[in-house]
């Protein structure tokens, strides 16, 4: 075995990954049909024929419902507002609490925190890295109204058992499935298992549209309060016969032609992509499952993952040196990243989102301590130790790459396996290095790479 490049020996590879290029020939086509029709939004903020937007956004929204079989799918200016609209159209009220998971994108939360409803985390399956049901059902009370459910890295959370929690209490299951697109859980499309679910369209993933997501539900009523809040519903209630007018305060999170059309064209590779990145995963599955101390994900038979993130769970104990020491002796074999996504390993995701400000200060909206403060006698905390593995997976265990995607192949792949083997195979002469230690999230990764690229 050849002396590692963190000891002064010769890297594996110097040759730069390759980038993820996202947008072709078709997206140039359909934006200069958009630009030459002068058409950019075909919206108007009043009911009637234009409330739910022009051709393109109509034609966009068709096509996604059409092919997993949603009843309604609904266009929005991003992910996290599509998540607000959620919440609001599932009548989330001040004081209402949420059940969510504490490791996910911030706005999985916070989403919450704007119709006044109070975020509870419950923790993680430390195999799925989704919500464990049985901690969510620890965390049920007389005043919990919803769960939200986020497929974290493109995974499916374990739906089937989060929905019987939901039936049993009567709650309201909203599925942020913004890193699964097209993604099966037991053979059932991810997004609408639950009430009302969703994508996002922004530039990290999978496919995009700049900025963008897209709201799916199979309730027409659900569907008609999400589309009031998209567009300055406080205007329309009257028109579409809306009774209950609570959360039908509009805004605008309209989606335009422009990003309609480029999404339409970007839909259509969705399929190719996650057929790319499954061989991509499965062949580095095949590398590293016998690797002693790294745990690959295990996909249930009817399941699919995205490959959003291609995790591994790493015991420190079993391969004799902290994660962090691993991490630095992998990417040293590797060429330097130029960009985020082309960073081996990242140490864990976000930082538990209950240890934030936010939480930890309970300030959410205005000073005085709303929506924290609601329900009289009751004391919401968010102590450090909350949720143990979500903790142990954020500060210890898990390795994230975004290596497996498009524009890498087989050969990228084997690359990167080839290093992990590398490292592997003289964990003793590495026992005695040390390294700064720290936690290194993904957004860790974006920022340092950012210092070093001009
Ligand atoms: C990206 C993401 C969001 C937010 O989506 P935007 O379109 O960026 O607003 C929400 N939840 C999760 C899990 C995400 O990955």
């Amino acid at each position: 075995m050849s002396k590692l490049a963190i000891l002064g020996g010769t890297p594996l590879r110097t040759n730069d990954f390759p980038n993820r290029v996202t947008m072709g020939e078709e997206e140039k086509r359909a934006a200069l049909r958009v630009l030459d029709s002068d058409v950019l939004s075909g919206f108007v903020g009043a009911a009637g024929k234009f409330f739910n937007g022009g051709k393109e956004v109509v034609a966009f929204e068709e096509l996604w419902a059409n092919t997993y079989g949603f009843k309604n799918a609904i266009s929005v200016n991003s992910w996290t507002t599509g998540l607000q609209v959620a919440v609001g159209a599932s009548g989330i009220e001040p004081g209402d609490e949420v059940i969510c998971p504490p490791y996910s994108m911030s706005a999985s939360a916070s989403s919450v925190l704007f119709y006044g409803g109070i975020p509870i985390f419950a923790d993680l399956d430390p195999n799925r890295y989704t919500l464990d049901p049985l901690s969510v059902e620890r965390c049920v009370t007389p005043r919990t109204r919803a769960i939200m459910v986020v497929h974290l890295f493109g995974y499916p959370a374990d739906i089937d058992a989060i929905m019987a929690i939901a039936q049993r209490h009567k709650l309201r299951v909203i599925e942020d499935a913004a890193q699964a697109p097209g993604i099966f859980y037991k053979g059932r499309p991810v997004g609408t298992i639950g009430d009302v679910g969703g994508f996002s369209l922004n530039f990290h993933k999978h496919i995009h549209t700049g900025e963008g997501g897209l709201i799916v539900t199979n309730s027409d009523e659900t569907a008609l309060r999400c589309r009031l809040i998209r567009n300055h519903g406080e205007n329309a209630t009257e028109e579409y016969g809306v009774e209950d007018i609570s959360n039908m305060i509009g805004s605008n999170y309209r989606f335009t032609e422009l990003q309609a059309a480029i999404g339409t064209e970007q839909f259509k590779k969705l399929k190719g992509f996650l057929t790319h990145r499954t061989l991509l995963a499965q062949y580095l599955d095949s590398r590293l499952k016998s690797l002693p101390g790294l745990t690959i994900q295990q996909i249930e038979s009817g399941s699919t993952h995205s490959y959003y993130m291609y995790p591994v769970r790493f015991d420190e104990e079993v391969v004799g040196i902290s994660r962090n020491l691993f991490l630095r002796a992998v990417a040293a074999e590797l060429p330097k990243p130029r960009f985020w996504d082309t960073t081996p390993f990242a140490e864990g995701y976000v930082k538990p989102l209950y240890l934030n400000p936010i939480y930890q200060k309970k300030i959410a909206i205005g000073k005085k301590g709303f929506p924290f403060n609601c329900n009289p006698g009751i004391t919401y905390e968010y102590p450090k130790g909350l949720c143990p593995v979500t903790e142990k997976l954020y500060e210890k265990e898990l390795l994230l790459s975004p290596l497996v995607r498009e524009g890498m192949d087989i050969g990228d792949i084997k690359d990167f396996a080839d290093a992990i083997e590398k490292v592997m195979g003289s964990i003793k002469e590495l026992q005695n290095l040390s390294v700064e230690s720290g936690s290194e999230s993904v957004y860790d990764a974006v920022k340092a790479i950012d210092d070093n690229v001009d």
